[in-house]
């Protein structure tokens, strides 16, 4: 029996996106219905390449349409990712969405996070920037592989790297180490928009990531007014100590109106290498203070030597094609950061601060 637009539009607006929890038609997903008789082909754009729900979509999807007498179901899957409601922004128009990755303190592993989200998205296919804003632990030009290379300047003005499928901006490249006196107080508001925004050729993007230097001190807090930040994620390792730390990096956030996307759990517990699992900080510490805050946890990512050595030798991408348990792990973060960010940006814009 053949099948008319009108049945199967009311069909799919039975299913629901299972992380944004509204129907894909009123979401604005479903694109290209063709029929043929009672064949359907029709393409979902999802909000986020990253999407880690595309099966159960399409699962949904199919019984949907048999449900109505579809014989076959042709789905073809594409993304665009979307940026936070309003009007568009003066700083960076080109970014759809500006991501900061916060620590309450250093050695968390917040770089190496900042890092593996870049990689692990640009993997899935989005157009990914990085900017190491961390004027104090210079690891990333180690961990992206590129210590010691000069920054690349067309004219005066700077292009990002682009190394293992990211564009990447690196302070440390940038400013002479002799010279840390910018990076106080509000000078460094002046410094940082001059550097990363006024100077830089930043591409199109779907995602930038900025690397913020730990704790809640003025560099953080310049880093975070500047930019129109879609969310922050908190690197925490589970111990209290550390997530006392975490919590005042929280407050910051909230006081300067940053939604926060969640809380990620680093160094949650070590994996020998027979596989074993052995619990160092107090595995569950991030989970539990993210439920205390109400806040998203966005998962746990154990201890790897791998994972150690592919950032000292400048190799992220391995830790996604090695040890099928590192990538596991990685892959779980990437989609759960993803989601909470279309997520967001579902709901109407959050005022942003730019004073300083
Ligand atoms: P931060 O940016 O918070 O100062 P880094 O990301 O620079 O911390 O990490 C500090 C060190 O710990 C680096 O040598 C990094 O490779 C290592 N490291 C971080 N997370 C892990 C992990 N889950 N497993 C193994 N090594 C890790």
């Amino acid at each position: 029996m053949a099948l008319f637009r009108d049945q199967v539009m009311k069909a799919l607006s039975s299913v629901q996106d299972p992380e944004l929890h509204k129907d894909l038609v009123s979401l604005n997903m479903v694109k290209d219905v063709r029929l043929d008789g009672s064949q359907v082909f029709l393409n979902i754009e999802l909000t986020t390449p990253a999407c880690p729900m595309k099966d159960v979509i399409r699962r949904d999807v199919e019984s949907a349409l048999r449900n109505i007498g579809a014989e076959s179901v042709h789905i073809d899957f594409s993304a665009n990712t979307r940026g936070p409601a309003g009007p568009p922004r003066d700083v960076l128009p080109q970014v759809r969405n500006i991501l900061a990755v916060g620590a309450g303190k250093g050695g968390v592993g917040k770089s190496t996070m900042s890092l593996n989200l870049a990689v692990g998205l640009a993997r899935s296919g989005a157009r990914i920037g990085l900017m190491d804003g961390d004027v104090y632990g210079p690891s990333m030009p180690t961990m992206l592989g590129i210590k010691g290379l000069p920054p690349q300047l067309r004219g005066n003005r700077v292009i990002p790297f682009f190394v293992h499928g990211i564009h990447a901006v690196t302070l440390g490249a940038l400013v002479p180490p002799d010279k840390p006196l910018i990076w106080r107080g509000p000078m460094a508001h002046g410094a940082f928009k001059q550097l990363l925004l006024d100077n830089t050729t930043w591409p199109d993007l779907d995602y930038l990531i900025v690397d913020l230097p730990p704790g809640t001190g003025d560099i953080p807090l310049a880093l975070c007014q500047l930019l129109p930040l879609t969310g922050a994620v908190i690197v925490a390792t589970p111990q209290q100590v550390a997530l006392d730390d975490a919590t005042r990096a929280i407050n910051m956030f909230k006081q300067l109106h940053v939604p926060i996307l969640g809380l990620v759990e680093n160094m949650s517990y070590f994996v020998g290498p027979d596989g074993s699992q052995h619990d160092i900080f107090g595995r569950g510490g991030t989970e539990q203070t993210a439920a205390q805050m109400g806040l998203p946890y966005l998962g746990a990512l154990p201890i790897f030597t791998e994972l150690r050595i592919n950032s000292d030798s400048g190799n992220p991408p391995a830790n996604f094609t090695g040890n099928p348990t590192l990538a596991e792990a990685l892959q779980l973060i990437v989609g759960k950061v993803a989601g909470e960010i279309s997520k967001r940006n579902l709901e109407p814009s959050a005022p942003v601060l730019n004073i300083i």
